[in-house]
């Protein structure tokens, strides 16, 4: 037999790639450390190479360290390894479950390979075990809900589907044929490439979906409001351009709401700057709660706020600020002094044809609101001057 094909060769080559595999993710463990399935790729890549490197010293070192204590850390190692990607999918392992399964199996292959030796029905418990996790991932990751890099998922998926393909047929080969020693049987050739190819291939997926997430992450921070988490001004503006093009070439309807706490440098310094802020966060809330998903609520600046209406005519606008302002109004804000409530102002107004850009549909809204200011507050003041 060519020395390509020697097992044991290639079960280090295995080994080498595994402790590759497990230092990258440990190191990108270390650079998200918040982010969970990065703690469980490092620790079950970790704990899976520690495995096969024990399982690599078949017939030099002891049976109970090479077929018992090398399976304590392969299943549960692979097992979290395989957990951390569907928990990267959005959806919540069994982990007891899982752990469970792993002990049962250890058991079982423990009495196997100590108790009754039987090295084939061991080596098949052991790959039903790995079949069945693979299996799980491929099926969580191929049918991932993720919003983006779900083609990223939908590749680990089929590189997991490849593994057990693999797998199988290495357990089919062990069923039919039960000739399991370092002979190299095509099933056992085909399980040990596949594993060394698709393993780097999978942490390099998953470094690049940590990589998209956490870009994603800071494009969604860029874009809100740190106390109340509305959008900034500068999302307002991205989001106005969108809508204001949408409106003019469609001629659909847009409206604005300008909406602003009354007499809230009073309420700071009857109860305090850290009361205001959580004020801030309450009326945010509830004039958010009062809008349609479709409408963009955000903090334009201060204790001031902007609602972007698309497809809503002035008469539709001003019901959606009546109700604003009596969500607002009806909400109880908590402090240390008991229950406090604010109200709010807010002035409307819709685009027409006749208006060349938005800063001049925020100007008659900014006006509207001025009028609802000057005349007693805690009202809705249309761009005609009416409620
Ligand atoms: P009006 O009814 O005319 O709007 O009166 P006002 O007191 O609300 O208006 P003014 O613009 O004079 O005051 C705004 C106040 O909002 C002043 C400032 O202390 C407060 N404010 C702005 N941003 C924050 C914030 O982030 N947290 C807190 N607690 N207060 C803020
Ligand atoms: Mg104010
Ligand atoms: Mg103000």
């Amino acid at each position: 037999m060519p020395a390509v094909l020697d097992i044991r060769t290639l079960v280090l080559i295995y080994v080498g790639i595994s402790i590759g595999q497990a230092v990258v993710l440990v190191y990108l463990w270390s650079v998200q450390r918040n982010y969970p399935p990065a703690r469980d790729w490092a620790i079950g890549s970790l704990m899976f190479a520690i495995g096969l490197f024990l399982f690599a010293l078949r017939n030099q070192a002891p049976v109970v360290l090479t077929e018992i204590v090398s399976n304590l850390f392969l299943l549960p190692g692979l097992m979290l390894f395989n957990f951390g990607i569907v928990k990267a999918t959005d959806r919540k392992p069994p982990l007891y479950s899982g752990l469970a399964f792993c002990a049962v199996a250890i058991a079982v292959v423990a009495w196997f390979k100590l108790g009754s030796p039987n090295y084939p029905a061991g080596v098949l418990t052991q790959n039903l075990v790995f079949l069945t996790l693979d299996l799980f991932t491929a099926y969580a990751c191929l049918t991932a809900k993720t919003a983006k890099g779900n083609h990223t998922f939908r590749i680990i998926g089929i590189l997991f589907v490849v593994l057990s393909a693999a797998v199988s047929w290495r357990v089919a080969g062990g069923v039919f044929d039960l000739t399991f020693s370092f002979s190299p049987t095509l099933p056992r050739l085909f399980w040990i490439a596949t594993s060394l190819i698709t393993f780097p291939m999978i942490t390099v997926l998953l470094t690049l979906h940590t990589s998209q997430r956490l870009q994603e992450e800071i494009h969604a921070q860029a874009r809100h409001d740190t106390l109340t988490d509305a959008y900034n001004r500068r999302a307002f503006i991205e989001f106005a351009d969108m809508e204001w093009s949408r409106s003019v070439r469609h001629g659909y309807p847009l409206s604005i709401l300008t909406v602003d706490i009354d007499h809230f440098k009073n309420f700071n310094d009857q109860h305090g700057h850290q009361t205001g802020d959580v004020a801030l966060v309450q009326v945010s809330k509830s004039a958010q709660a009062a809008l349609r998903s479709s409408d963009i609520w955000c903090r334009y600046g201060g204790e001031e706020f902007i609602a972007l209406l698309p497809n809503t005519t002035m008469d539709q606008a001003i019901a959606v600020a009546e109700r604003l302002r009596l969500s607002v109004e009806s909400t109880t804000i908590s402090s240390p002094r008991g229950s406090l409530s604010v109200s709010v102002s807010i002035g409307v107004a819709e685009r027409s044809p006749n208006h060349s850009s938005l800063s001049e549909v925020l100007a008659i809204s900014d006006a509207a609101l001025y009028k609802a200011k000057a005349t007693g507050r805690n009202r809705v003041i249309a761009d005609g001057g009416e409620e």
